[in-house]
């Protein structure tokens, strides 16, 4: 598809042309396996001589259809669908770290990727520098280490809410000759795309505002197709020499900037580790990516809306959300999500732990979840569900207060969701 049509036009008719007489809707590739007239045929393929399917655990086509428009969506030059957020933040990072290496990441990031980074990966040998995503250039500089060969971080951060900037996190990355590698879950293409601002790879939980129906688990990994690998070769062997496992091709040279590191990830990591997409659940995530510049804007409106609200409430302490003017975030915010961020709010209740478990038990509409990023608001008091086992200065130590409340607005009707809040407050 024409790459200059605006981003609302990718989300509907991105990834996927039909040709004369084919389906309309992407077509599920409902086989794990792909048949050949000649076993010269299939060697091709193997050998990464010619492009086409073999074996669903590395590549399915109902996949890149749909990876396809998330490259067109994010402005990059090729993607892959992975299992899960998890799964796709791992292989962004396993794919040029290997044991003995070291990333730079922000210490504001989803809890999942932290423990991803700070403890499985350690196991592996691969050993990592947590920055405040506040730090200055120099703190930032400080970080790295002549093994460093990735830096990390979300564009706003789940939970914490905290905006990247990413011009500064590009900029001390490609002075050390790595990449940047964003995690844009919470924004979505939709409201920001930080390979405009200078991010090489972007990875994404479309379990969350991309699926939007808390219908299936994925995860997707797109290439901005402008880091250099051959301009330093020297920090990346796995992409520049010669790979023994393919046969001796060299991803850098054989597909170039704009197709090396998504060539690599699927040959060998999802060869070797298979963490594929099924074809079903990326069918049902680009029914969801059909929606999404519609139903963005409206998370944006009522998330902006519920956190005015309780901003101006006299039984709560304090609001986390980007998009109010006092918040630390605001101007960070306005520069790269002028049009919002998401639509999860945090927010404190005066009256700690009991006046939390009060809140919650009196909600109507907003289910208690742990997701987020649903049609469907969902509210979470960590204190007294998944961190029920913490006391209170626990609960604090971990940034997680007992009183903290994390709200995500759906697509609902604002007034509906403002007055069940306004009802639920009433009761403490
Ligand atoms: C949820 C989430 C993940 C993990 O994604 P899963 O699909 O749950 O594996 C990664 N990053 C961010 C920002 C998330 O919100």
């Amino acid at each position: 598809m024409d790459n200059n049509y605006n981003i609302n036009t990718k989300c509907v008719q991105g990834g996927y042309t039909p040709g004369n007489g084919e389906p309309r809707q992407i077509p599920i590739i409902q086989s794990t396996t792909f048949k050949y007239d000649t076993s010269e045929d299939m060697g091709k393929l193997f050998d990464l001589e010619a492009s086409g399917y073999f074996y669903t655990r590395l590549q399915n086509p109902t996949n890149d259809y749909v990876a396809a428009k998330i490259a067109q969506l994010e402005g990059g030059t090729a993607a892959m669908l992975t299992s899960s957020g998890q799964a796709a933040n791992f292989f962004a990072l396993f794919n040029i770290c290997p044991c003995g290496s070291h990333i730079v990441a922000s210490s504001s990031i989803y809890g999942g990727t932290f423990n991803l980074i700070s403890v499985t990966m350690a196991k592996m040998g691969i050993t990592a520098t947590f920055v405040s995503p506040d730090c200055t250039p120099e703190e930032l500089d400080n970080a790295f280490t002549k093994n460093t060969r990735a830096v990390f971080g979300e564009t706003i951060a789940n939970p914490a809410l905290t905006v990247l900037d990413i011009e500064k996190f590009a900029k001390a990355a490609h002075s050390h000759g790595v990449p940047l590698i964003v995690d844009n879950t919470f924004p979505t293409p939709v409201n920001c795309r930080p390979i405009e601002w200078g991010a090489d790879i972007v990875t994404h939980s479309t379990t969350k505002y991309m699926d939007g129906h808390g219908a299936a688990v994925g995860g997707a990994i797109v290439d901005s197709g402008k880091f250099d690998w051959m301009a330093h070769a020297d920090k990346f062997p796995g992409l520049c020499t010669p790979d023994d496992s393919y046969h001796g091709i060299t991803y850098a040279e054989k597909f170039g900037k704009e197709g090396a590191f998504i060539t690599k990830c699927t040959a060998q990591l999802m060869r070797d580790l298979g963490c594929i997409q099924s074809p079903q659940n990326a069918y049902i995530l680009n029914l969801g990516l059909e929606s999404l510049h519609v139903r963005m804007p409206r998370h944006v409106e009522n998330g902006q809306a519920v956190a005015e609200f309780l901003q101006s409430h006299p039984k709560v302490a304090y609001v986390n959300y980007p998009g109010l003017p006092n918040n630390k975030y605001y101007k960070l915010a306005q520069k790269y999500l002028p049009n919002g961020g998401c639509g999860v709010v945090s927010f404190g209740l005066k009256g700690g732990r009991q006046a939390a478990e009060t809140f919650m038990k009196n909600l109507k509409l907003a289910a208690i979840e742990t997701h987020v990023a649903d049609a469907r608001t969902c509210c979470l008091n960590p204190a007294t569900s998944t961190h029920r086992q913490m006391n209170d200065q626990q609960l604090k130590e971990a940034g997680v207060p007992a009183e903290l409340i994390r709200i995500s607005c759906g697509i609902e009707d604002k007034a509906d969701l403002i007055a069940d809040l306004a009802q639920a407050l009433e009761k403490i």
